[in-house]
């Protein structure tokens, strides 16, 4: 039986998705964390350079997004449906809880079961008061090499979640710390790793733990290219090469994790096309294939979104 991807305007079919990015930001507000407006994107002052880009992605083959903008990051599932039909695109809106620091109220006052029943209704019945269902968890964090005893609690009412919906769940490990006990919360949990996303892992420079969630049968994503600030994507290009070379194509993803003005095209940053325009030309050029440039961008983004029965 075939399954199909959940994005904010109804479920889809793999055939339909081309080019993706699958950990991205488009509408998201952080400054009531972080104290200034940098960090927000999807408003007046940003959205015009945004849809100018997506208009560029379309050129350059990408037709899908995954935005992984959650509970109490400022997510914008109106917003980005109404993005996703003037501009067709399809795009999967996230749900669940990103990390220490960021976290509304409700993950003291609720319980492992009512976080768990709020987020197993966002991707069963709609977000808020929308029919707007999310298709991910995600993104769900810990901290740089530690793992707090509340993101732990998303952890597991995410897991628990998973079990009633099937979605798949996409994780921040800052600066790529935090992997393998991420995993053995999933592990106890009985997730299929198949539906597990590993984030930030281009940021993870121990290559020895990335192949062991690799053999886990996890996905692992190589997502923040541009980012250069954090790491050369010199370095990251010799570290997916070794990946690809050790025969792990089927289990790497790619995107930018555009999350500040900054970093958006029309202020001077790398953009959400830096990927397409410039990262994967770079891949081709040390040998790379089409046929594994297109499991990179479109076969495993595939697998690991379909989730929902075909009826
Ligand atoms: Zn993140």
């Amino acid at each position: 039986m075939k399954k199909k991807i959940q994005t904010v305007t109804g479920e889809i079919l793999c055939d339909k998705i081309k080019g993706t990015m699958v950990h991205e930001h488009i509408v998201m507000d952080l400054s009531h964390v972080r104290g200034e407006n940098t960090s927000i994107l999807g408003d007046q002052e940003t959205l015009p350079g945004i849809v100018e880009e997506l208009k560029s992605l379309k050129e350059l083959g990408v037709n899908t997004i995954v935005e992984l903008t959650n509970i109490g990051m400022g997510r914008g599932p109106k917003l980005l449906k109404k993005l996703s039909e003037e501009n067709e695109f399809y795009i999967i809106v996230g749900t669940g809880y990103y990390k220490e620091g960021y976290y509304p109220p409700e993950i003291d006052e609720l319980s492992i079961e009512e976080l768990e029943e709020k987020l197993t209704k966002e991707v069963l019945d709609g977000i808020e008061n929308t029919c707007i269902k999310a298709g991910i968890y995600g993104e769900i964090g810990s901290s740089y090499n530690l793992m707090t005893a509340r993101e732990e609690k998303v952890f597991r009412a995410v897991a628990k979640s998973h079990k009633v919906t099937g979605a798949p769940i996409s994780t921040h490990c800052e600066l790529g710390t935090m992997g393998l006990e991420q995993r053995k919360i999933f592990d106890k949990e009985g997730i299929p790793p198949e539906k597990v996303s590993f984030g930030h892992q281009d940021l993870n420079e121990n290559i020895h733990e990335q192949i062991e969630l690799l053999k886990w049968g996890a996905f692992i994503q190589f997502d923040t290219i541009g980012k250069t600030r954090y790491r050369s994507d010199e370095a990251r290009m010799l570290n997916l090469l070794e990946l690809i070379d050790r025969g792990f194509e089927n289990q790497i993803m790619l995107s930018c994790d555009i999350s500040r003005k900054t970093y958006l095209q029309k202020f001077g940053g790398h953009g959400y096309v830096y990927l397409y325009s410039s990262f994967l030309k770079g891949l081709k050029d040390q040998g790379v294939s089409d046929d594994i440039i297109e499991k990179l961008t479109i076969k495993n983004p595939c697998r690991f979104l379909s989730f929902r029965e075909e009826e």
